[in-house]
């Protein structure tokens, strides 16, 4: 009868996302959505509900460096950034960091 026993709830079950620069698990809503939308290009989705492969990263900027200068974020989308995406990501994301 063993199988049968419920797992106590937690009082709510809040997603959790891994910032693919510092890779510190964070909930889902802490984090910035990138997502890569069919025509290969990334962008940032700050409603979380775009379709598409997604990453996630922290309101932090040395995590948007971190993803933007080195190939994290290419890694993570399976997705090659065009300097023009990359820039315009540079320029959103700091919209969405906490200085
Ligand atoms: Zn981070």
């Amino acid at each position: 009868m063993r199988s049968t026993k419920v797992r106590p709830r937690r009082h709510k079950h809040i997603p959790q996302r891994t910032c693919i620069a510092c890779r510190q698990v964070q909930p889902k809503r802490e984090l910035v959505r990138l997502v890569r939308t069919a025509d290969g290009e990334v962008e940032i989705d700050p409603t979380g509900k775009m379709r598409g492969r997604g990453a996630y990263l922290c309101r932090q900027e040395g995590c948007w460096q971190q993803a933007l200068q080195g190939n994290r974020l290419e890694y993570a989308l399976r997705s090659k950034l065009t300097p023009h995406s990359r820039e315009r990501l540079v320029q959103h994301g700091l919209e969405f960091v906490s200085q």
